[in-house]
Parts: C-alpha cells; structure tokens; sequence
C-alpha cells in the first residue's frame, strides 16, 4: 500500500508538522485532508470570522503543498466517514493526526480509531502539535492535572521541547482522490470588516515581525490597549497555521523579558489545555463552582444587550465590545475587564458572555474561551475568585490617554485627554451634545449585589 492519509484539523501548516512528516517518510504517497464537519458547520460554533479566516488557512495550505507537487484534498460530511472513505479510495494503511482535546475531539479521535481498525487501519495520533507541551506530560503529585497556574508554569518550563520539523520539500500524493472545491473567504456572509487575514504565510510573516520588533518590550506594554503591542498570533495558533513548539523555542532563542513574559501566556495556553482534557464539562459547568444564582437572562436582557453592543456608558468597556465587533479579535485587558463587567458588575452568567465572544472571536476557542471567562467570573482557576476589575481605574491604567477609546467609540472622539473614562463629569453642553449613554449601572450597586451574592455581607 505504501500510502497515509494526513488528517488536518487545528494544524493547517507545513511547517512543523509531525504527522506529515511521518506520513511521508520512507517515500510514502501522502493524502493531505481536511474535512469539513458539517456538524460543527450547522452549529453555533460556525461563526463568519472564523470560517472566513478558515477559507485563507485551506487555500494557503493547499497553495503550500501544491508548491511541494501535492494538494490539499476537502470533504465535507461526518469526519469519520469522510476519513474512511479517503483512506479506502487511496487504498492507504495509516491515517495520521494531532491530539486534540476537547471532549468533541477525544470522541471523534476513538470513533475515528475503531472505524478504522475495523477496517484494517491504523491511527496515529501525535502530540505537541497542537500544544508546545502535550495535556497529562506534567501533572502535580495528586491529580491528573494542574488547577493553579504557577505550578504548572514552573514544571512546564522545565520539560525537554521537541526539536522543529522543517516543512517537507516534496509532498507525493497518489492518483485518483478527488476533492470538494476550497471554501473562499469571500463567500462567507457577516465577516468583520477588520478580520485579519488567514494561513500560514501570513502567520509566518506576522511571526518574523513580532520577534523582530516586538517581543522585546512585551513585558512592559502587553496591557496598553492603545498600543496594541501584543503578537496578535491567536488566531494563527487556534487554527494551527503557527506551531506552539516553534513559537516557544524561538522566543526563547530570541531571549529577555519580553520574551519571557510571551512564552508564559504561550504557556497559560497549554494550561487551559490541559484542564479542559481532564475535566472536559468545565467548557460548559462551572470548574469551581461558587453556587452564584446569576441573573436570568431574561430579567438581565437590556443590560446584556446593551454590553455585547458597547453602549454600557463605560468607554474602555464599549470600545473593547466595539472592537470585538469590528475586528474578531479584542485585546487581552479588554477582554478581561469587559468580562468582568459583565459576570460580576452586572452578575450575569459567564456562559452568555463566553457565547458571544465565541459567535465573534477569529481566535474562539473552546479552552482559552471558556476557562479564561471562568477564570474571570471567578468559577475557574484563578486563586483570587472574587476579584472584580472597575472599569474606570482600568481604563485611566491601561489607557491613560484615552486613545483606544476616542479610537473605537467615535461618539467620544472629540473628547481629550484620560476624561473620556468619565463623559459623566463633563459639563453642560459638552456632556449634552455626546451622543454617548449614562452608564446602565452604578459600579458601587454592581458591587454591592456581587458581594451579597458571594455571601461577603
Ligand atoms: P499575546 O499576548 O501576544 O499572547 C501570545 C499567545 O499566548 C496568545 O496568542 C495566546 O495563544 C496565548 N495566551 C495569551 N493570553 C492567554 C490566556 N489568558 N489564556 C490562554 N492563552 C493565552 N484566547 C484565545 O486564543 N481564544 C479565546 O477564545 C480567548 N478567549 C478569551 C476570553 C476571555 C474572557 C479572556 C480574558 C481571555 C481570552 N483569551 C482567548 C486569552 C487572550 O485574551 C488571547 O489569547 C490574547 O488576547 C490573544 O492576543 P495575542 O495573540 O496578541 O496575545
């Protein structure tokens, strides 16, 4: 037979790439798939950006391989099937692929495992493709995973990386297995008009350039919303066209502060991973849970709405809201404070505000979503639970100028200097002629019935 089937899923590169490598080896034929999962397709998680930007990972990769004498090979329908079906048309022994871990993973990885050894074929799977250091590879002494970062972080840094792969230089794939026509960003209805741009070479390119000229002050300007100086690589990681292994070794070649702060949250990644692959329910129940009776959704509906529009009357939260609609993607601190203004401001369920970064974000990802959102609400892994972020002190902190605000709520965009936290303390017909809301709550109520809630008072 002599002939592998490669299934890609979230690792659309060549670069890096373990189970093609090892498909080929030996002068094996290779079938490079993708298939498309038209349950996933039909769900909620098919959201526009990222279907968009999956379009550009697709023909990048098949660009790529064409380079290499091969071709990318689309399916759509139940990947098991689709997987089987390939697998009998090129007659081939072996199908490979990365781990993943998701609870939907897992369960596709083991239908996928028995569908196939009935038939007479093996599956492998490879990890740390999809991770710099695989779930389960560091565990404390009394569990199957770490709850707290730091311990995690200090095991993780001491595990042996494995060496790169170079991309193949020639990809042979055998006669005969037909393919589905790639999907085209340009197809996909209600895309953010700011959404970066798909695959590997721009992945790549992004690459070269932060660690050419950002990584190095890192550490210094990662929360200055403003100064977007974080990599913006998320959503290259979350759909593999960047591999976290490459990433982290390079960082650390490039070396310093700056880089050491960026391959901590390379590792906060891993982190979330491996929770999720031990306790799989925590994408959807809370990890720890602290029995909050959240406001319904319902009874809450104008103050959500009013959030996933940015119209709350607090800027920094608005401008973070707007930019997530604007772009698909938002910066780490307006993440942070925008979830916490939603779970515990106006203490309404993680779930519901999870669920909407996940309909926008280019990035959405089942770990890094929901634990960062548990983290955040104070149901996850953070060791200060009840920690809320005011909006206002975070805004003059992270934003001290104002500009990311009068950059994304052009109501306020005529409004200088750190002022523009607070519209409210503008007078007279300064204040009249902002088209801008009063906030929809007052932060000290907001607080107040957090605390009730939790049982601090
Ligand atoms: P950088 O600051 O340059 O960091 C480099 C990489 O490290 C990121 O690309 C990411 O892969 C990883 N990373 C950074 N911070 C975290 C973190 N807190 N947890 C896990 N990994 C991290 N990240 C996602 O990739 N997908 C999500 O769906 C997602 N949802 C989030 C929801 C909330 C409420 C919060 C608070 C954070 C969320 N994050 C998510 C984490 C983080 O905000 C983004 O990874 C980061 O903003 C992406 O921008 P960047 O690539 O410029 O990050």
């Amino acid at each position: 037979m002599n002939v592998s089937v490669v299934l890609f899923t979230s690792d659309l590169r060549l670069h890096d790439h373990p189970p093609l490598r090892a498909a080929l080896e030996g002068r094996r034929r290779a079938v490079p798939l993708f298939v498309r999962d038209t349950a996933v397709e039909r769900s909620a998680f098919a959201a526009p950006n990222r279907l968009a930007f999956l379009a550009d990972c697709l023909r990048d990769l098949d660009a790529g391989l064409r380079e290499r004498g091969g071709r990318l090979v689309v399916r759509s329908g139940d990947v098991v099937d689709e997987v089987c079906k390939v697998a009998a048309e090129a007659d081939a022994d072996e199908v490979h692929m990365a781990a993943d871990f998701s609870a939907y993973a897992r369960r596709r990885e083991e239908r996928l495992r028995s569908a196939l050894e009935a038939e007479g074929r093996r599956l492998l799977v490879h990890d740390a493709v999809t991770t710099a250091i695989a779930p389960g590879a560091v565990t404390p002494a009394s569990s199957d995973h770490f709850a707290v970062f730091t311990p995690y972080f200090r095991q993780w840094s001491q595990q042996w990386l494995r060496e790169p792969v170079g991309a193949p230089r020639t990809v042979r794939v055998p006669d005969g297995v037909g393919s589905e026509e790639l999907p085209a960003r340009a197809a996909v209805a209600g895309v953010s008009e700011g959404l970066a741009p798909g695959g590997e070479v721009a992945g790549r390119k992004r690459l070269t350039a932060w660690l050419r000229a950002g990584v190095a002050s890192y550490g210094d300007r990662h929360d200055d919303l403003a100064g977007d100086a974080t990599s913006r690589l998320s959503p290259h990681l979350h759909f593999g066209t960047l591999s976290p292994v490459e990433l982290v070794g390079r960082a650390r070649q490039a070396g310093g502060p700056g880089a050491d702060a960026f391959v901590r949250q390379l590792a906060w990644r891993d982190f979330h991973r491996q929770v999720l692959a031990a306790r799989p329910q925590s994408a959807t129940a809370d990890y720890r849970t602290k029995h909050d009776r959240w406001r319904s959704e319902r009874t809450a509906r104008a103050d959500i709405e009013a959030w996933r529009e940015g119209r709350t009357g607090y800027p920094v939260v608005d401008a973070a809201m707007r930019q997530l609609l604007h772009e698909g993607w938002m910066h780490n601190r307006g993440r942070l404070l925008s979830a916490s203004f939603l779970a515990k401001t106006l203490y309404v369920d993680w779930r519901v505000g999870a669920r909407h970064f996940l309909e926008l974000l280019v990035d959405g990802d089942i770990a890094n979503n929901q634990l960062n959102w548990q983290w955040m609400a104070g149901t996850g892994t953070d060791t200060r639970p009840n920690r809320v972020l005011n909006p206002v002190t975070q805004g003059k902190r992270h934003d001290p100028d104002g500009a990311y605000v009068r950059r994304w709520v052009p109501e306020l965009a005529d409004v200088a200097g750190p002022v523009v936290h607070e519209p409210w303390k503008l007078q007279g017909l300064d204040r009249a002629a902002l088209d801008y809301p009063d906030p929809i709550v007052d932060l000290s109520d907001g607080l107040a019935r957090f605390r009730r809630a939790r049982g601090h008072d």
